[in-house]
């Protein structure tokens, strides 16, 4: 059987990556999978339960007894909880404040990485995240690490009306002990500081149909 082919876009906050991704799986027609939802979906969950995403152990409880339903839909996968996605709820300013507590706890990235393999079901992937590449689908020849200066970061988000500390999002993501956030060895660094979506997704493109072309 012929395998799926995954393409692995890892980065910083607000790097393009979700921007990117998309552009990048609808030329190709294959299935967009957003971990950051992933992990933001089991974030909210944490709050709404009243955990405390602080401590570890409660939120490695929350992940055990959690029972979401991995689900693709208009070419997009998305966790289901109790057939709801929280579409608006994981984009608050306090899930996205919540969101490397809870992405910082092993069994939660044991349950991530799992349920992210489990994708292949769905075809062809572009999968954005931040251990794609390192961590998730380690084997893939098709890494990218997208990046650009925080000050253009930074006004990317207020763009969207989002005020956020990106800077102490990444350092928690880089420095955790699990999975960090890290450029994939063989990855094609971007940094896109000035670069629109559309020149960054022809790069990945043109990256991707040439390593394509070569193989037949
Ligand atoms: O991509 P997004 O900003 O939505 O990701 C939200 C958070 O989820 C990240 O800041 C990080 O803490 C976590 N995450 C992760 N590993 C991934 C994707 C996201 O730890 N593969």
């Amino acid at each position: 059987m012929k395998q799926p082919i995954i393409i692995a876009l890892d980065g910083t906050s607000a790097s393009g990556k979700s921007t990117n991704a998309k552009l990048v799986a609808k030329a190709l027609n294959y299935v967009y999978v957003d971990t950051g939802a992933m992990y933001r979906t089991l974030a909210w969950y944490c709050l709404k339960q009243k955990a405390d995403i602080h401590d570890p152990r409660a939120v490695a409880r929350v992940c055990r007894t959690w029972k979401p339903s991995l689900v693709c839909a208009d070419g997009q996968v998305r966790l289901l909880v109790e057939g709801y996605y929280p579409e608006r709820e994981i984009r608050t300013a306090e899930t996205s404040a919540a969101v490397p507590h809870v992405a910082a706890v092993p069994q939660v990235r044991e349950w991530m990485k799992k349920k992210q393999r489990e994708c292949v079901q769905f075809g062809n992937l572009v999968m954005e995240g931040r251990d794609i590449g390192t961590n998730v689908f380690p084997e893939t020849e098709f890494k990218f690490y997208l990046d650009a200066s925080l000050e253009e970061r930074s006004k990317r988000r207020a763009a969207e009306g989002i005020q956020e500390n990106l800077a102490a999002r990444d350092q928690r993501d880089s420095q955790r002990a699990v999975a960090p956030l890290m450029i994939p060895l063989g990855a094609m660094v971007i940094n896109n500081s000035r670069m629109s979506a559309a020149e960054t997704s022809r790069l990945i493109l043109e990256a991707v149909r040439g390593r394509l072309g070569a193989k037949q």
